[in-house]
């Protein structure tokens, strides 16, 4: 689960790691209050979406005047931004984040993330931060460190000290940077974040160190645990047909292709796809319906398979196990029926009443496909979608 920048930063402030000043505002009026209530003579007005590289797009404004931070909030509000990290339609802005502005002395970058190769958590940290951090790892790999952290022993002094000089800090800065660090790495733990990044973390004139930016994903599998965190997420900035699909239990993820999928099982519906791959097809989405399937479930499924207009065939691959073959057969027809399903429908099944599962599904007179072996039957899906496109 994501985050907004504003909620980020409310939980460094608990963990006592320093950010600017600022507020959420979901006007222009509320803006300009804010930024009167900060004082000062310069404020930057930031897009609330969850995603980054939004200073490239306009997405953040420095402000000088009322009249400026009301003229940026009335461009920003209600408008959908895109970014390089959103896909084409971009996220609703809805909110804005009000901060004071903080003179830069220079950009640096710094996250905490799970190392799954090494299974520790770790630090990446690079004296040049800021908005093009892509090109920095892209180009120049080695002014990019890391640091593991091992679990029983936790975050040592000498780790925080690496990154310091990594950084090119000096005197004080070396006590602020080990507090940013054990704020990081204990937020992290404790609320079973997935991910913790700081771009840039600056350095201001006066030499202080501050977070201006706060990029926090949360481990989906931890959340139900952390209902402080669960009451910060935002549906408005996650796709339409994800939210959908959660309501019904089902577990869906929209991607580039034209093959839909309808799988139970995760492991299943990733060898699925990957099998839709292989013979030189593209899947639509992932979809995982789960155990205990019934008509109703797979009615939603085929709904939520073909409001992506891309889908050109349907290929479900469903292993009897706790339901009959025949009953999902049954379940099949009925949504295929109901909903007027008009692109080919490959189905393989495999598992209890296999027989009578494929008996219902032979001569109907609709758009399906019987297929008894998996490799068959990701072969005729793709043959069908490319017949269509
Ligand atoms: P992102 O592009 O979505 O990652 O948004 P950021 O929060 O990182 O902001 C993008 C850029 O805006 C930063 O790299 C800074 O250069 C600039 N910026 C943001 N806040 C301030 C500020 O308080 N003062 C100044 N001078 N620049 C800022
Ligand atoms: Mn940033």
């Amino acid at each position: 689960m994501n985050i907004h920048e504003y909620q980020a930063k409310q939980l460094f402030q608990q963990y006592r790691i320093p950010v600017p000043e600022g507020k959420q505002a979901v006007t222009p009026e509320q803006a300009v209050e804010i930024a009167k209530g900060l004082g000062g003579d310069g404020w930057v007005v930031k897009a609330q979406v969850h995603a980054g590289g939004r200073g490239k797009v306009g997405g953040v404004k420095l402000a000088k005047t009322a009249a400026e931070i009301d003229e940026f909030s009335r461009d920003l509000l209600g408008k959908r931004l895109v970014t390089i990290q959103t896909d084409a339609t971009g996220l609703p802005v809805n909110s804005l984040l009000i901060e004071n502005i903080y003179p830069i002395q220079r950009e640096m970058y710094l996250s905490l993330l799970l190392d799954r190769a090494s299974e520790r958590l770790i630090f990446i940290a690079s004296a040049a931060g800021g908005m093009d951090i892509e090109t920095v790892a892209h180009e120049t790999p080695e002014k990019i460190i890391s640091v593991q952290v091992h679990p029983a022993a936790g975050l040592q002094g000498y780790q925080c000290r690496k990154v310091a000089y990594a950084l090119g800090l000096q005197g004080p800065q070396h006590k602020a940077i080990t507090a940013i660090m054990q704020g990081m790495y204990d937020l992290f733990l404790a609320k079973d974040a997935s991910q913790i990044e700081i771009n840039p973390l600056i350095e201001t004139d006066s030499g202080d160190l501050l977070a201006l930016d706060a990029k926090i994903n949360f481990d989906d599998n931890a959340i139900a645990i952390h209902p402080d965190i669960l009451a910060m997420k935002d549906a408005s900035q996650e796709d339409d047909k994800e939210n959908e699909a959660q309501q019904f239990g089902l577990n869906y993820i929209t991607l580039d292709g034209n093959i839909g999928c309808m799988v139970n099982g995760a492991g299943l519906a990733m060898a699925t796809m990957d099998l839709v791959k292989l013979k030189g097809g593209l899947p639509a989405n992932f979809l995982d319906v789960g155990g205990g399937t019934n008509v109703e479930k797979v009615c939603e499924a085929f709904k939520l398979i073909l409001s992506d207009g891309n889908v050109k065939a349907v290929l479900v691959n469903i292993f009897g196990g706790i339901v009959k073959c025949d009953v999902i057969a049954q379940g099949i027809l009925e949504a295929i029926k109901q909903i007027h399903v008009a692109v080919p429908v490959v189905v393989r099944l495999e598992g209890t009443n296999v027989e009578q599962g494929r008996e219902l599904l032979s001569n109907t007179g609709l758009n399906i496909y019987p297929a008894d072996d998996l490799a068959h039957a990701a072969e005729q899906v793709v043959a069908l979608a490319e017949a269509v496109a």
